[in-house]
């Protein structure tokens, strides 16, 4: 319960609900409300909704697909376009994301912000070339993987994300998404993501992510380096991997040891970049 609440607004442009946020420390924005409702912050004294503020949109062009920050995570996935885009990637990861009743509720702005550590769509997201809006109230537009990096410090300073955009993937790409969990249904303990656009035979584009294996979900810079222009085979992914998963620090809690999701990083981006691989040269 949001029991100190005394000011609901429903702004119907941007610039307001900026605004409304940053004039009172104990103001939020809500998208979806579920994660806010939940918490029920007793210092809570201002929702500003952002229901009308005209981020409710999926729009399909040749170059991708931009969509809203109030668009719910069960839109994303059964949308046409957004929900088929890269082999369904982002449709996949918005699955794993919470149960159907509260994906009919969640918004993409709202699950990216409270994302943690596991988060299937910031893993998603993190492989696709795909950048973020967000207002201040000036709108930036920053690449997705800036957004992960800096999102403690954007969430103190109040922004309000507006829309992500994500480009069309080039002929021959794959992407791939792996998961474990408690059961098949279930929130990931770890997941993996790989994308790759095949050229002339090689790898010619190689972006990895994974979560659940670090304090956030973290791209593997140094391995998609490594492989990138090479001729996969599974030594040299396997032999690619360490350079990045030392990087990374997981903590373990009563889902899974920091050991057990080490190891299942890595058995779950080999498989995750075996398939796009496979599936890039068939010219998935
Ligand atoms: C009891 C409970 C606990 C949960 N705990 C977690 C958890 O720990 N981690 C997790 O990933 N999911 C958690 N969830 C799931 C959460 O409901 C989903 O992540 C959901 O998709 C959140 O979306 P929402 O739009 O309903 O969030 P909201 O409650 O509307 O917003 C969540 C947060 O994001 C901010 N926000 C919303 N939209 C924007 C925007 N456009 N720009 C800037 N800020 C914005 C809000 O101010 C709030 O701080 C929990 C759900 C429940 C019911």
């Amino acid at each position: 319960m949001l029991r100190n609440v005394k000011v609901y607004k429903r702004p119907t442009d941007i610039e307001e609900a900026v605004a409304l946020v940053q004039s009172n420390p104990n103001a939020v924005y809500i998208g979806g409300g579920a994660w806010t409702v939940a918490q029920g912050d007793p210092q809570l004294e201002m929702v500003v909704d952002l229901q009308a503020a005209g981020l409710n949109f999926i729009d399909s062009s040749v170059d991708g697909v931009r969509i809203g920050a109030t668009v719910t995570l069960q839109a994303i996935i059964d949308h046409p376009d957004a929900g088929t885009l890269a082999d369904g990637l982002l449709a996949r990861a918005a699955g794993y994301t919470q149960s159907r009743n509260l994906r009919e509720q969640g918004t993409l702005g709202g699950t990216l912000i409270v994302a943690g550590p596991a988060d299937p769509l910031t893993t998603a997201l993190l492989v696709l070339d795909s950048d973020i809006r967000y207002a201040d109230p000036v709108v930036h537009t920053a690449p997705f993987a800036s957004f992960v990096a800096y999102r403690d410090r954007l969430i103190k300073t109040r922004v309000l994300i507006t829309e992500v955009h994500v480009k069309r993937p080039p002929a021959r790409s794959a992407a791939t998404f792996e998961v474990v969990g408690r059961s098949p249904k279930d929130k990931p303990i770890v997941c993996a993501a790989a994308y790759i656009t095949v050229d002339e035979g090689l790898p010619a584009v190689i972006r990895l992510a994974v979560g659940g294996a670090d304090a956030k979900p973290a791209r593997l810079y140094k391995t998609e380096h490594l492989l990138k222009g090479q001729f996969l085979t599974r030594e040299k992914v396997a032999s690619a991997l360490p350079v990045s998963l030392a990087e990374l620090n997981p903590v373990g809690d009563f889902r899974g040891s920091a050991e057990y999701r080490m190891e299942m990083a890595k058995v779950l981006l080999q498989r995750a970049i075996w398939g796009a691989w496979e599936k890039g040269r068939r010219g998935a």
